[in-house]
């Protein structure tokens, strides 16, 4: 299981900071930031630490197991980013 950014996200950047194993991305200094819908968190490497969702402003992060059903797509959309980038 892992920890999802879902819709509101706005892209401020400030978990990243606090992500102890760098899972969410793009980060400011990748390529990819300015143009970027949203952040997204690789459920590969989250450690379901919580420190993400306890800084969010907006309240974008959630548990993957606690997802309302209207966001639940957003566990794939956040997968899907990094496989995409894998591929
Ligand atoms: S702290 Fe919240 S709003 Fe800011 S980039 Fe992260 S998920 Fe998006
Ligand atoms: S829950 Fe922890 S490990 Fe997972 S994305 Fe958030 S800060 Fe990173």
């Amino acid at each position: 299981m892992s920890y999802v950014i879902t819709q509101s996200c706005c892209n401020d950047a400030i978990c990243v900071a606090v992500c102890p194993v760098d899972c969410i991305h793009p980060t400011p200094d990748e390529p990819g930031y300015a143009t970027t819908d949203q952040l997204y968190i690789d459920p590969t490497l989250c450690v379901d630490c919580n420190a993400c969702a306890e800084v969010c402003p907006v309240s974008a992060i959630r548990r993957e197991q606690e997802l309302p059903d209207a966001l639940r797509p957003y566990a794939g959309i956040n997968a899907g980013y990094f496989a995409a980038a894998r591929a």
